[in-house]
């Protein structure tokens, strides 16, 4: 789980979830403090997107139904949700560029 830059605190999974999943900055549970997470994560996270490619290239190179994408690109969602990203990110109090 992510821990605060400032205080040290452990982030609890929805706090990930609510705070961090959509802008990637969230203010800290526990002390209050604006957290950012970090470039070198926000591109490892990124890199999971690859999947989503993976799974449309696979839907059209075997001619599977749409049903299947969507299926596997929602268990691809929760999966990512639930395992990856809480254990992927990683905060910091000031915000880094990207590039
Ligand atoms: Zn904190």
């Amino acid at each position: 789980m992510p821990i605060c830059d400032h205080c040290g605190y452990r982030w609890r999974r929805r706090d990930v979830w609510r705070k961090l999943s959509v802008q990637a900055r969230g203010t800290c549970p526990s002390c209050g403090t604006m957290q950012y997470v970090t470039a070198t994560s926000r591109k490892r996270g990124s890199m999971y997107m690859l999947l989503v490619f993976l799974i449309l290239i696979a839907q059209a190179l075997f001619d599977l139904p749409l049903a299947w994408s969507i299926t596997m690109l929602f268990a691809l969602f929760f999966i990512l949700m639930i395992f990856v990203i809480p254990r992927v990110y990683k905060l910091t109090s000031e915000q880094e560029a990207l590039y």
